[in-house]
């Protein structure tokens, strides 16, 4: 026997003496119904350590395994006769190198024993895969269910299923990581990444995505974000499935910033931090130095027109992408009441704003059409969250295009940095504060009054 697992050696041999002692009971039909096992409490026990053990070891290798690049590590300890697991356990390596990630872990969770037997021990296992990616802030983290069998001193994973739980609402999620195999092109400032058979080539984005990139931050300058971006070419197939984008209105969607919840590097919980530094003007309003762990940029390629198009959705994502501290994964879910929820017009407002930036003429086209309508949509002011994403396509429209006009009224006022100041304001207050906009306004260093009189002449 392998000195490294002694307490194998005594569990299995334990395990076999209680299998002798498992009732079979049968129906009326002579049908054998389940096992009933009789087991006590100290051999359960024993059972139970072994598989901690196991497993401890089993998710460290193959942490380990990745990190390194070992693929036949990572394969070592998938069952070779479950061709589909190997397949898929490979595709998902080669993905996940590709990605080149910042930080890898997969950490154990609850498992549960299909039945205490002799060998071999057949149970399944929640894992939870931590990574950070180079374009992330912080780590977040996948669910996993391993179905795993031990016979002496040997572990096999015979299954695996991404997204298992929750089943529901978010069963559709899954990483495009998980899904097909990939394909990655690494700019200086921006990855691209498309299926390895997919319609798109991520190469030839890519000029487009670092001009995209290029043009943000030199908005942004010296403000807290990402270093880079991470773009997803996507069909509509993908545009739905990958991340949790399936909760938005597919529409007219042509591309998305989805922002993943943050855990710890250890996986344990990591809560939004708030900022108790001197901020942003006199604002009493919580601010935050995380609140996501980054953003997934997905570009609907179906929707896209041509490669100016492609670069200016790129801009909008990449502007909501700045700010995974600014942005709530939780507060800005769509066709939400939440009073305290952020201010969605001025997300998207200010992504649409700096998107004009890129295709000369399009600011003031979007203010004409917020002119036009203003008597329509405009009446009450922004829009609050839940009337935001409309079924009518033109109020949509409107509803970006109030919000961008706000901001190109405050570079008027004064200039693109205090717009940006201006966002990152507005993103500290709720949906339901339009009364309070001054104060922000104020606290972005612009003057109110000079704000709303050039927002006037933009939109009536
Ligand atoms: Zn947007």
């Amino acid at each position: 026997m392998n000195k490294r697992w002694p307490g194998v050696v005594a569990a299995v041999g334990l395990i076999a003496a209680v299998a002798v002692a498992v009732v079979v009971t049968s129906d009326a039909d002579g049908e054998s119904l389940a096992a009933q096992p009789i087991v006590g409490a100290s051999q359960q026990a024993a059972v139970d350590q072994l598989r901690t053990r196991l497993l401890t070891e089993l998710v460290q290798r193959r942490t380990q395994a990745l990190v390194s690049g070992d693929e036949a590590g990572w394969l070592a300890d998938v069952d070779p006769r479950r061709e589909d697991t190997v397949a898929y356990e490979r595709m998902r390596f080669q993905n996940l190198r590709r990605l080149e990630p910042a930080h890898f872990r997969i950490l154990p969770g609850e498992s549960s024993l299909h039945e205490y037997k002799a060998a071999p021990l057949e149970f399944d296992i929640l894992v939870t895969q931590v990574m950070r990616l180079p374009e992330d802030v912080r780590s977040s983290a996948n669910d996993y269910r391993w179905y795993v069998s031990v016979t002496d001193d040997r572990i096999t994973i015979g299954g695996v299923d991404e997204k298992p739980m929750p089943v529901g609402q978010d069963a559709a999620r899954s990483p495009a990581w998980d899904d097909v195999a990939l394909r990655t092109v690494r700019g200086e400032r921006a990855t691209v990444v498309s299926a390895q058979d997919g319609a798109w080539d991520p190469q030839a984005y890519t000029a487009a995505a670092e001009r995209a990139a290029r043009r943000v931050q030199e908005l942004w300058r010296s403000r807290k974000s990402p270093s880079r971006f991470i773009v997803f070419l996507a069909d509509d197939s993908q545009f739905s499935s990958w991340f949790d984008n399936h909760r938005a209105p597919m529409g007219s969607t042509i591309g998305v910033a989805t922002l993943p919840q943050m855990v710890a590097d250890d996986g344990g919980r990591y809560p939004s931090q708030r900022d108790r530094s001197a901020g942003l003007g006199s604002s009493t309003k919580p601010r935050y130095l995380d609140r996501a762990a980054g953003a997934r940029i997905m570009l609907r390629m179906s929707k896209i027109k041509d490669m100016a198009h492609a670069e200016a959705v790129m801009v909008h994502e990449m502007t909501h992408a700045l700010g995974p501290h600014l942005i709530s994964p939780d507060s800005i879910d769509f066709g939400t009441e939440g009073r305290m929820d952020q201010p969605v017009w001025a997300i998207e407002g200010f992504a649409r704003y700096v998107e004009h930036k890129s295709r000369p003429g399009t600011a003031e086209q979007g203010a004409a059409f917020v002119r036009r309508n203003m008597s329509k949509w405009g009446a009450k002011g922004f829009p609050v969250n839940k009337d935001f994403y409309s079924e009518d396509q033109d109020r949509t429209t409107f509803n970006y295009e109030i919000g961008a006009a706000f901001f190109l009224a405050a570079e008027r006022a004064g200039n693109a940095q205090k717009a940006a100041d201006l966002y990152i304001a507005l993103t500290n207050s709720t949906q339901l504060t339009s009364g309070f906009i001054n104060q922000d306004i104020a606290a972005a260093g612009l003057d109110p009054d000079r704000v709303w009189a050039a927002y006037r002449k933009l939109v009536g």
